[in-house]
């Protein structure tokens, strides 16, 4: 790999700081990872990382990058007590008020808690000899150039004591609550444009004693919020013996934090298998609670100026609604992006890493809006396109619900592994088409069944 530059620093140590830190390292002589908080001496959750408490899955794609960052990471995760497995085969998927037909894939998912994710991804990154991380550091601004065409390091805090840092590249991973616009307008710069989608969706979360028996040995449940209520909701395996529960639902109805009342929410969902872990299982933690407004998106690509030496990623420039479970891996995509714009040198780096993220981005992002503008209250353009896709990819659900070879090739784009055109193609349509004439022929049959025996 070729070395651009001596210093380059990132601004925050959660996953897509860690992960861009990870693509630099190769680049850069040394790589410094600024982070406000004090990293925990154990994996457990921490104040710069509140969803850490929720649950967390990490798609296929996302966990099959990491792994190429970090040759054996993923059995790593799985000797800390967190488990590897198919994501078709082995997890309940129920979207569109159905669920889908599960088979044997070659979708491989990780289960464990966020914080062990990520504590992880931190370790193997700070083994590498050119990396280190400042703790307790807050970035409080950027260093410019005196005529403010490049960005020449940041302004921190460590304790009591503020000091510049400099550096030759300076990578903003601060997460949604970034201030990259407010930081860039100081500079002289236009803000990013920000498009937001307002959905509320609140996720109300519990820890249960895991049973071996539980789920018929799956290892997950997933829920994705339909019609009529639009509550969403999943159990995700922690370790042998924690399940993770997180539920919840778009503007305001979310899951209360009262025993009783948690499990009738529960039960509201379209599958009773939430609900009897929830109501049978012994629950190991309080409820925590977290609220996410909007889907947001900042179109740095789409700002005709911007500072050299200056990049912002992760979260900070585009935060997806948690429920698709998409952010990990588009910070892991990002990650990979950066090294090929870096393998070309750095010049023009921000536009070049910039228009690339975009496309890395607009699959999830489409995915995620997309979805979410089927809730009668989501505001936003519903152009034809958004609706002939939401209306066949219902269609696609009722046919995969008895075709597994459908149903893989939906997880695959959920995924991120394969594009949505992928669903389009002649086979799946006709897949589409056959399954979706064969639940009428079901239908018609039981009605005449019915009539039958009512006769
Ligand atoms: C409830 C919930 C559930 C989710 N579930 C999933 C899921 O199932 N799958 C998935 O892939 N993604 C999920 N996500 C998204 C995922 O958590 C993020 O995409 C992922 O953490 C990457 O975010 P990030 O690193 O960009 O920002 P963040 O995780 O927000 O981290 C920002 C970091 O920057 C630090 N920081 C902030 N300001 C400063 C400063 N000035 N100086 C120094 N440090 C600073 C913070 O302390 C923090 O460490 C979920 C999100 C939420 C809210």
């Amino acid at each position: 790999m070729k070395r651009i530059g001596e210093h380059a620093i990132v601004i925050g140590a959660s996953m897509a700081g860690l992960l861009a830190a990870r693509g630099l390292a190769d680049f850069y002589g040394t790589v410094t990872v600024l982070e406000r908080d004090a990293f925990p001496v154990s994996d457990i959750p921490r104040k710069g990382v509140p969803q850490g408490r929720h649950a967390h899955g990490l798609l296929a794609r996302g966990r099959s990058v990491i792994e190429r960052f970090f040759p054996g990471w993923t059995d790593e995760v799985v000797a800390a007590g967190g488990a590897c497995g198919d994501i078709a085969g082995d997890v309940n998927w129920i979207g569109h008020g159905v669920t889908l037909r599960s088979a044997p894939s070659d979708l491989v998912g990780l289960l464990a808690s966020r914080p062990v994710l990520e504590g992880h991804v931190r370790r193997r990154l700070l083994a590498l000899p050119n990396v280190r991380a400042v703790e307790n550091c807050a970035v409080q601004g950027l260093i410019a150039s005196e005529d403010r065409a490049a960005v020449k390091g940041v302004r921190v805090r460590i304790g009591a004591i503020e000091q510049a840092i400099d550096a030759d590249l300076v990578v903003d991973a601060s997460g949604r609550g970034s201030s990259s616009p407010a930081w860039l307008e100081s500079l002289g710069y236009l803000r990013p444009e920000e498009e937001k989608i307002e959905i509320g969706i609140g996720y109300t979360t519990r820890v249960y004693r895991r049973r071996p028996t539980d789920l018929n040995g799956k290892m997950a449940v997933v829920v994705a919020g339909s019609g009529p209520n639009w509550r969403n909701g999943v159990v995700l395996y922690q370790t042998e013996d924690r399940w993770i529960v997180s539920i919840g639902g778009y503007f305001n109805d979310h899951a209360p934090d009262d025993e009783l009342l948690f499990a009738a929410y529960a039960g509201s969902l379209p599958t009773s298998e939430i609900y009897d872990i929830v109501a049978h299982a012994e629950p190991l933690s309080d409820f925590v609670s977290y609220r996410y407004p909007a889907n947001l998106r900042r179109r740095y690509e789409r700002l005709e100026k911007f500072p050299k030496g200056y990049l912002v990623f992760g979260d900070a420039v585009c935060s997806f609604n948690p429920v698709y479970g998409q952010g990990m891996t588009v910070a892991a995509q990002e990650a990979a992006l950066l090294q090929q714009c870096l393998e070309e040198g750095d010049a023009d780096l921000a536009r070049r890493f910039f228009a690339a993220a975009t496309e890395a981005i607009d699959v999830p992002w489409d995915i995620a809006v997309g979805n979410d503008l089927r809730h009668p209250k989501v505001q936003g353009a519903r152009p034809a396109k958004v609706r002939f896709i939401n209306w066949y990819i219902g269609r696609l659900h009722l046919a995969a619900r008895h075709d597994a070879e459908l149903a893989t090739a939906f997880l695959r784009v959920a995924n991120l592994e394969a594009p949505p055109t992928l669903l389009l193609s002649p086979a799946n349509l006709m897949r589409v088409i056959r399954g979706n004439f064969s639940q009428r022929r079901r239908a018609r049959e039981a009605n005449r069944v019915g009539r039958i025996s009512e006769a």
